[in-house]
């Protein structure tokens, strides 16, 4: 499969070449432990899992990295507004972000790294830094990057260098285009951040927000690889700024392809915390989505294009769904197993080569759903007319299976068998062993009244979700 990615820093769509060939290295910007995820973020992380996956459907090996950024200006404020100790803070939104991704299905990335573990690795980045003459240490006891001795320095966000403000310092991680200046790579430590400190050559303090991840970035994919990812937002300054550290320090190109997800929107504004316009996935789970839906909306709209919360999408995504259950149902009935995708007959074969093609052609996952409707309704027609072979159906099922690798969806996650159900289980076996088959019926029924079906196979009974 040639993979090809629409590249933030050329502007172009362009072959996915890894610099190694059969693997792949991947850095994601991970999220700021000081609260809940919110769906937004949620949006990022569910198209970096579709490129995680499709990195390794297309046969790579991958390495994926996301940090935890658990300390910056904002874990920091909020640690302190509540009085607790920043870890211990920052410990409780880690756990919860864990648990949002299993709801989404999102697969783990191969490491984790959090930045409070890795301040030495980000001392030793600021130093090499020094070394190269673009940091400096300011009357504030900040040490910042110079911008201007970096002449890249814009090329992510092809920014006008003639209008850049050199020698104006910037200490906040956040800033505007308009602001582009000098920004802090280690901050001195003033009252406000209390307890938060390390000692640096620079005296006690904290880093700067983007020394992190270039730091964690290098330190597990090494000073050049393949892929960083985030949401649009994050180009400018976060990634930008991640460049001039890394590039400047090494000499070398850090990243080869750099991508970035559209924001998701509620009434036109991009979804943020600072805005008050989000909803945390707990929100919606509370409400009665299901995490499968929930990523059904993040993932049926190209990343590259906006995308609008809202409330009909979600009831959108529970009426696909529905409709692919019972279509592998469906499916199930007529072929039961599955079967080899070098076997599947034409009709079904083609639907898995339009899928391919649309994830190849830059996660283009709009056109990947269309396809799995089309093998839906093409196996749809062919069972009413009494046309489906049980092989066909088998190799219905290997392609839905196969797609779902990528798109985390199609399958009904499998539900955990209540102790009830297994209670009854239980009881019904003893009957069937008695030879009471009054009460082996009458539990079959109390066990599909709570939702459950019972099949009595060769190696004893089975239940399935229905
Ligand atoms: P943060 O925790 O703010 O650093 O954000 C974590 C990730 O979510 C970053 O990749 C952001 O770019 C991304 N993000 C934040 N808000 C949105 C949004 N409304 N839509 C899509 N991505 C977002
Ligand atoms: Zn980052």
């Amino acid at each position: 499969m040639q993979l090809k990615f629409y590249n933030s820093l050329t502007r172009r769509v362009e072959p996915f070449e890894p610099i190694e060939s059969g693997k792949a290295g991947l850095y994601t910007c991970g999220p700021t432990v000081y609260n809940f995820a919110h769906i937004g973020n949620f949006r990022a992380y569910a198209f970096e899992d579709i490129l995680h996956r499709t990195l390794e459907y297309a046969g790579l090996k991958l390495v994926h990295v996301m940090n935890l950024t658990d300390v910056d200006d904002k874990t920091i404020r909020d640690s302190r507004a509540c009085g607790a100790e920043l870890r211990q803070y920052t410990q409780r939104f880690k756990d919860a972000f864990f648990e949002d991704l299993a709801t989404l299905s999102i697969k783990p990335a191969t490491v984790y790294p959090a930045a409070t573990d890795h301040i030495p690795e980000m001392i030793a980045l600021i130093e090499r830094l020094f070394a190269a003459g673009v940091a400096y240490k300011a009357p504030d006891g900040c040490v910042y990057f110079s911008v201007s001795k970096f002449p890249e320095y814009g090329k992510l966000a092809h920014l006008d260098r003639s209008g850049m403000r050199s020698g104006v310092r910037i200490s906040n991680d956040e800033y505007a285009k308009d602001d582009v200046g000098d920004f802090a790579l280690w901050k001195a430590w003033d009252e406000n951040d209390g307890a938060v400190k390390w000692d640096s050559p620079w005296g006690p303090g904290r880093p700067g927000w983007h020394i992190e991840c270039s730091a964690m970035s290098m330190k597990y994919l090494g000073e050049s690889f393949d892929l960083h990812t985030g949401g649009i937002d994050n180009l400018f300054p976060h990634h930008e700024n991640e460049i001039a550290q890394a590039e400047a320090a090494t000499g070398k190109r850090f990243v080869s392809t750099w991508m970035h997800c559209a924001h998701l929107r509620v009434n036109g504004e991009k979804m943020s915390k600072s805005l008050g316009n989000f909803y945390t996935l707990r929100d919606l789970t509370a409400m009665g989505w299901s995490g499968r839906e929930i990523r059904y909306v993040l993932i049926a709209a190209h990343y590259r294009q906006p995308l609008n919360f809202a409330f009909d999408a979600l009831s959108a995504a529970r009426t696909a769904l529905s409709r692919i259950d019972e279509f592998t149902a469906r499916m199930k009935e007529i072929g039961g197993g599955f079967a080899a995708p070098e076997c599947a007959p034409d009709w079904v074969k083609r639907h898995v080569d339009a899928f391919d093609a649309a994830l190849c052609d830059d996660l283009n996952t709009p056109l990947a759903l269309a396809a799995v409707f089309s093998l839906v309704n093409d196996g749809n027609r062919l069972a009413e007319g009494g046309e489906m072979a049980a092989s066909g159906a088998a190799a219905a099922l290997a392609a839905i299976s196969r797609m779902d690798a990528v798109l985390g969806v199609l399958e009904k996650p499998a539900a955990a068998i209540p102790p009830e159900v297994l209670a009854l289980l239980d009881e019904r076996t003893k009957a069937r062993a008695a030879k009471d088959w009054a009460a082996s019926d009458r539990l079959r029924d109390e066990i599909a009244a709570l939702g459950w079906v019972v099949k009595d196979t060769r190696d004893g009974p089975r239940l399935t979700a229905r």
